[in-house]
């Protein structure tokens, strides 16, 4: 599925996708004797958003914990959660408890909806040799002192990371991440901007394959693939396909199975989405000089993404959206929710009604992380690109 025929440079691409794919199947944490260079233990993270330049300053690789995928047979988890809980907080349950996170230094979770808040208290139950912890990010991030208040948690979290690695963690080893970690946000706008110019280039599974990666290993080493990556897609000479252009929403926290966009991707250009938006949260770059808490903190504030699960007056649901597919020259929407998201459920229902009201397409489709049959989406896609076409022509 992701080799294609073959311009100069596509065996070596083709390798990068695969070790991309490699990484995204695997959802273990190396243990002490197989972690990175620099690196003496992991924190995992719960989505959306985490600090994660504060976790790799202190030498701990952030590992983004993104559930269990569709190959996870649920075993301990159901015990301990409801069958209403949507699938990511169950398999990451599962993760916890089969052993397959047993390596985690610790567990950050963040309070964006019920489920994702307990995660915290099962781990600490469960997993008692662990830093469980949860970070209280800002519903609101227009009241005043949102700053403020957002450094002073960063900054306790800080001292917990520094007690367990047992060092300081300090300003410069933190600015130095920001660098590292702006590298990152550079590189990822420049494949989403690949994506919205020539999206005959890239696929969006592809794009995602490559963006993932980044959740498992160090970001230096996630560069240098990005950068690798991103100059041979701009070499790639594929002829550019009559399909629509679409922008995918919905794929924020609980991660859609990569057949699910491989089918959108076959009768549609995904030209933007908001797939792993943690991992783009910022807009531009954090300051990389003064107080490096204080800069991420502001940034979350001022230079920030949009999300169901963050509350903010100068981002609109339909703003967002409108802006999304404003920026990205996009035909229609797909409006996706993972299945019992209740932040994904409510913000898709905002969005319909807006471009019902806007007389903008959109196909509105429910995913489960552990689904596996996708014929059924397949024709959906196909029947609604080629009434876009339709009506594009
Ligand atoms: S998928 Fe939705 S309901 Fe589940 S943890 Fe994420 S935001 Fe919460």
């Amino acid at each position: 599925m992701l080799t294609r025929l073959a311009p100069e440079n596509e065996a070596e691409l083709t390798d990068l996708l695969e070790r991309c794919h490699a990484a995204a199947r695997d959802n273990s944490v190396p243990g002490k004797d197989s972690l990175p260079e620099g690196f003496s233990g992991t924190i995992g993270h719960f989505p959306v958003y985490f600090p994660e330049e504060i976790a790799h300053a202190g030498g701990l690789l952030p590992v983004n914990i993104l559930g269990g995928g569709n190959k996870l047979e649920l075993k301990h988890a159901d015990a301990r959660m409801g069958s209403f809980v949507c699938s990511i907080c169950r398999s990451t349950t599962e993760l916890g408890l089969n052993g397959t996170l047993q390596d985690l230094t610790g567990f950050v979770t963040h309070p964006i909806c019920d489920a994702a808040k307990h995660l915290a208290g099962i781990w600490s139950r469960n997993l008692p040799e662990q830093l469980a912890q949860i970070l209280y990010l800002p519903q609101n991030v227009n009241s005043r002192g949102a700053t403020r208040y957002i450094a002073a948690e960063y900054q306790r979290l800080r001292a917990d990371l520094e007690r367990k690695v047992g060092h300081v963690i300090s300003d410069e080893a933190l600015r130095r991440s920001i660098r590292i970690y702006n590298e990152n946000r550079r590189l990822l706008r420049e494949l989403y901007a690949i994506r919205r110019d020539e999206p005959w280039k890239v696929s969006c599974a592809e794009s995602y394959l490559l963006m993932r990666a980044g959740t498992r290993m160090p970001r230096e080493e996630h560069n240098a693939i990005l950068d690798q990556a991103i100059d041979l897609i701009r070499h790639r000479s594929l002829p550019a396909q009559d399909k629509p252009r679409v922008v995918f929403l919905g794929g924020f926290c609980e991660q859609p199975p990569l057949e699910m966009l491989e089918t959108i991707d076959d009768a549609c250009f995904v030209v933007d989405d908001d797939l792993l938006v943690g991992l783009r949260w910022f807009t531009q770059d954090v300051p990389e000089s003064g107080d490096p808490v204080w800069a991420l903190a502001e940034s979350f504030v001022e230079r920030s993404a949009a999300s169901p699960v963050q509350h903010d007056e100068r981002k609109t649901k339909e703003g967002y959206l409108m802006e999304m597919m404003r920026s990205s020259k996009a035909d229609a929407a797909i409006l996706t929710a993972a299945k019992f998201c209740e932040p994904g459920l409510d913000e898709q229902l905002a969005w319909s009604k807006h471009l019902d009201q806007a007389g903008i397409q959109y196909l509105v489709l429910e995913f489960e992380e552990k689904m596996t049959s996708f014929e059924q989406m397949a024709m959906q896609v196909e029947t609604f690109a080629e009434s876009l076409l339709f009506a594009l022509a």
